[in-house]
């Protein structure tokens, strides 16, 4: 959960996504196929904001600035080098980078500790422009997506969502992006590998990077996670039908680049994983140092800590718990907007409130689409902001549950934990290694905090692979929690 963000964002796109609206003579049917170029970057740039606001950016400005000029590098070389383009690190540790409209482009930080040189970043951020420059995001979207897009945030805010559990076990899983069809992602691989060249880089790390996404993603399993797998579906022998046009552009490759210690330098000290400090877990009790609060979710219950909002929801899937922010300014305001909503109708006075902190707090009857649901809602004030706790159920349920969601809204406090305060992410080291090792005496010997398997991914070997003597590779180190 972040400081200071706001739903408004999210909705407004939304809603001028969808006044860009139009009608294909050819089909009959309504998209954004037709849409002119202004629009199209009216489109990015309002999308930009929700994202930095949802997402957030990476702080590192130097780290900011290197993507920017890279991609911008690159660009220039595009068929619309005009665009004004914008690449942004976004703080997250998802393996994934995407395209917006009009020349936004967002390379994560996750996507990035998996790269092993700047010609494998210049490989993502080319195929990224791709989609631009293809305009399939514009091609691509639909009214649907659109609307998944504002999910994460809607699902949990909207009063016409209550009783939806389905969506709102979703919304646990992250942001849903735009998911782009298997031609586009040929083209953009194509246009990918001509920026590279262009722009004078040795091309055959894009065929790495297809590789180590492709371990990502296995390592992940079955898991519906949203990195790039969701986002870019992966058409069939991608990798060797890009390793085979290297071979058919018969370059000379003997003194063309992959900047392999300049990018090392750049990823030096870069947040590995979760970052803590922007809220964690341990059993049901939620810690969230940079806003100096805590928590209790109900223990058994899948939790998730998003940008927005962490939220519990039952094994059952039929009773979730939310912490979110109100835009009002006193508690008071909160849970009086909070109760005008249609269909919600007051029971009665929260039983029990967070002590010593300013609140307002009520059990509900709200009538949903899919039958009546039950609620209790607290309101605290908390250095000044207004916390919103929630939880509801099935009307049916209610009786059941109702010692739990209450205990939720009253569990609400102010983090004084010394440790817990003091938590630090875990971070990358590259480092030169004087012998030939095994991946488990590399981690001993460097103190990896991760498993070696994560090494191996990082570094993009396989499991049994021993490291060169003499070889840079990047180590994770730090970011243990305290009990
Ligand atoms: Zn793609």
């Amino acid at each position: 959960m972040k400081r200071h963000t706001r739903s408004l964002f999210v909705i407004a796109a939304l809603s001028a996504l969808l006044g860009g609206c139009m009608v294909n003579p050819a089909t009959g049917k309504r998209q954004f196929s037709l849409i002119s170029e202004p629009q199209e970057i009216q489109i990015g740039r309002e999308n930009d904001r929700a994202i930095t606001t949802q997402l957030g950016l990476y702080d590192d400005e130097g780290l900011q600035q290197y993507v920017q000029q890279l991609g911008s590098e690159i660009a220039a070389s595009s068929e619309r080098p005009h665009l004004e383009w914008t690449f942004r690190v976004v703080d997250d540790p998802v393996v994934n980078a995407f395209a917006l409209p009009g020349g936004y482009i967002y390379i994560t930080r996750g996507i990035m500790a998996h790269m092993n040189n700047e010609a494998e970043l210049a490989s993502v951020i080319g195929h990224e422009i791709g989609h631009v420059t293809g305009r399939h995001g514009v091609s691509q979207m639909s009214k649907q997506q659109l609307f998944q897009l504002g999910l994460g945030v809607s699902a949990v805010l909207a009063p016409e969502q209550f009783g939806e559990y389905g969506a709102l076990a979703q919304a646990g899983l992250g942001l849903l992006f735009l998911k782009y069809g298997r031609d586009d992602e040929r083209q953009a691989d194509d246009l990918g590998l001509r920026y590279l060249v262009t722009a004078g880089y040795d091309p055959r790390p894009m065929t790495d990077m297809f590789d180590t996404l492709g371990r990502v993603s296995a390592a992940a399993g079955g898991e519906r996670l949203p990195g790039w797998m969701s986002t870019h579906p992966l058409p069939e022998n991608r990798q060797t039908r890009i390793a085979r046009q290297i071979e058919q552009l018969g370059l000379d490759l003997a003194s063309a680049p992959t900047n392999e210690r300049t990018y090392q330098r750049r990823i030096e000290n870069m947040v590995f994983g979760a970052d803590p400090r922007q809220g964690y877990f341990r059993g049901g009790r939620f810690y969230h140092p940079q806003m100096r609060f805590q928590a209790e979710f109900p223990e058994s219950w899948r939790h998730a800590n998003q940008r927005e909002a962490v939220i519990g929801v039952s094994e059952s899937q039929d009773a979730l718990v939310a912490l979110t922010l109100a835009p009002e300014d006193s508690a008071q305001a909160a849970l009086g907007a909070f109760l005008e909503q249609p269909g919600v109708t007051r029971k009665g006075a929260a039983p029990r409130t967070p002590r010593r902190l300013p609140s307002a707090g009520a059990v509900f009857d709200v009538a949903t689409q899919s039958g009546a649901a039950t609620g209790v809602t607290v309101f605290v004030e908390f250095d000044d902001q207004v916390f919103r706790l929630l939880g509801y159920t099935t009307s049916e349920r209610w009786p059941e549950l109702r010692t739990t969601l209450i205990r939720f809204c009253s569990e609400f406090g102010r983090l004084t934990d010394r440790r817990a305060l003091d938590v630090k992410p875990a971070r990358l080291r590259v480092v030169r290694v004087g012998e030939s090792l095994t991946l488990e005496a590399f981690a001993r010997r460097y103190d990896a905090s991760v498993p070696v398997e994560t090494l191996a991914l990082i570094n993009r070997l396989d499991p049994g692979e021993r490291l060169r003597a003499g070889g840079a590779y990047k180590v994770v180190t730090g970011g243990e929690l305290p009990d």
